[in-house]
């Protein structure tokens, strides 16, 4: 059989969390079985689409690497594959064609039925405690009858036959369901009045149209795949294969949503988490490999993924995680790469900073690299690191540049003798082999923990308690300025101290 699999997304907001999750395994499925993967946009909710929330879904997949193999335009891209358009609002003509195949063969009505009518009609089954239900009113009109409705009422529903009986299907993650259609609320609207057609509609006739093979989809849709199997059946389609995958929760087991947690992946991106470790992080939502192994390239994932090992019960979110693959991702890049990717980080962060130095280069980042790459989570970690290179002018806290232990006598002392020690060293030698033997000796003849000095001389160079290694940090400074920041934060200490 050939594969064919799709992602569905309805731009009514920015990609989600559990899109991106969805597109993915549908991706991994469809590259596994070498099959197709679809990109299909669900934009038939018009007042709540927007063109803004369709270009962050798919700028947001691509740069994920979730790339389709059929789908709509891009940017430069132009569309792609032999069923578009891929956009439902394009598609309107084939709902029409569709609609007309099901009432000319009685699988379809007109339902006349005003607002009030089905009001009543749910009121009173709430006061008989029944479930909500479309009574049937409209379902067996004589032709007459409809004919006399359609002068009263131009503009009718169009209502598919819910046939009576079970439906069945084997989920393959969730096994057999089965259901009965009397559960289904009854007949169901499947065109509106002013005759756009809805979603259970518009997907079925879709999938039925490209040839989808394999639905794979969230667990919230799985109420809907009985309508929508009758529906297939209706339109004389095959039905697909179906997969429901579990819902994406909090580490409290509640949903996600947008409100109580980060959802949109655009904000993962602002934030530098890296796309291998999202892909990485996004395949384990629900997936296991079976093996002990928690770290995964898209490639080993396409080896690996199988629909077998997607699990029932809910998939935890557990952004502890997400932050370890993150840095784990982040120290298999290239310098290079890691330079490209974190360059614009840094460089939003000394624009926070008002600094009016000139912004670092992708040369000025490419020497730290070696010394901040086992330190950085997240690529928003640059800016914090190594931001002091580029500051003509650091704003230090004066009690960060006191050690615990210490009072401030003390750091004074410990910066006029560093500075001393530093200064005869000489420009020359300025390596971190020269400079770290002869301080260490100054914290041991002194009685001073390392520790303790080693501190105040990184707040005094930096600003900041947690950088590059110390002594490296001096050399990339240079020798002049390692010297001037020496003194400049013995001034803040004791404004009366001269240099020297
Ligand atoms: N447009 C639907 C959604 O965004 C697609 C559902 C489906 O995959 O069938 O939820």
């Amino acid at each position: 059989m050939t594969v064919r699999c799709r992602i569905a997304p309805s731009p009514t907001g920015p990609l989600h969390i559990g899109t991106a999750r969805t597109a993915l395994f549908n991706l991994l499925f469809a590259r596994h079985e070498g099959g197709t993967f679809i990109l299909r946009l669900e934009d038939t909710d018009v007042a709540r689409s927007t063109a803004a929330y369709e270009a962050d879904i798919l700028s947001g997949l691509h740069w994920l690497g979730i790339d389709w193999d059929e789908g709509p335009a891009m940017g430069e891209l132009a569309e792609r594959g032999p069923f578009g358009p891929y956009r439902q609002m394009a598609r309107l003509e084939s709902y029409r064609a569709a609609v007309e195949g099901l009432l000319s063969r009685d699988q379809a009505y007109e339902c006349f039925c005003s607002t009030e009518q089905l009001a009543a009609d749910r009121a009173s089954q709430e006061a008989a405690g029944q479930p909500p239900r479309y009574i049937g009113r409209c379902a067996h009109l004589t032709a007459e009858q409809r004919a006399q409705r359609r002068a009263e009422h131009p503009a009718p529903v169009i209502r598919f036959r819910i046939p009576a009986g079970r439906v069945g299907f084997h989920d393959l993650v969730r096994g057999d369901v089965s259901i009965d259609t009397s559960a289904l609320g009854g007949d169901l609207v499947i065109v509106r009045s002013d005759g756009t057609p809805l979603y259970h509609f518009t997907v079925c006739v879709d999938d039925a149209t490209m040839g989808i093979s394999h639905v794979i989809r969230g667990e919230d849709h799985l109420s809907n795949t009985p309508k929508h199997i009758l529906l297939f059946r209706a339109l004389g389609a095959e039905v697909p294969a179906f997969a429901h995958l579990p819902l994406i929760l909090n580490p409290d087991r509640t949903k996600m949503s947008k409100r109580k947690s980060q959802t949109a992946v655009a904000d993962y991106i602002d934030q530098g988490y890296i796309r291998e470790a999202l892909i990485n992080h996004l395949a384990l939502l629900g997936w296991s490999s079976g093996t002990d192994d928690e770290l995964f390239s898209f490639d080993d994932l396409v080896e690996r993924f199988d629909l077998s090992r997607v699990q029932q019960g809910g998939a935890i979110f557990d952004r502890e995680r997400l932050d370890w693959l993150n840095g784990q991702w982040i120290r298999r890049l290239s310098d290079v790469e890691l330079v490209e990717r974190s360059l614009p980080f840094l460089r939003a962060s000394l624009v926070d900073a008002e600094t009016d130095s000139s912004l670092p280069t992708a040369d000025d980042l490419l020497p730290l690299v070696p010394l901040v790459r086992e330190r950085l989570p997240r690529l928003d970690a640059m800016g914090p690191l190594v931001d002091f290179l580029f500051l003509d002018h650091l704003s230090i806290e004066p009690t960060l540049l006191v050690p615990k232990r210490w009072d401030a006598a003390t750091t004074i002392d410990a910066l006029t003798e560093a500075r001393r020690i530093i200064a005869a060293t000489g420009e020359t030698v300025f390596e971190a082999e020269e400079l770290e033997p002869p301080l260490r000796a100054l914290a041991e003849t002194r009685g001073w923990k390392a520790g303790d000095l080693f501190m105040a001389i990184r707040v005094a160079l930096t600003g900041r308690t947690a950088t590059p290694p110390l002594f490296d940090t001096m050399v990339a400074l240079g020798y002049a300025r390692t010297l001037e920041r020496l003194d400049g934060a013995r001034l803040i200490l004791d404004p009366a101290t001269s240099g020297t």
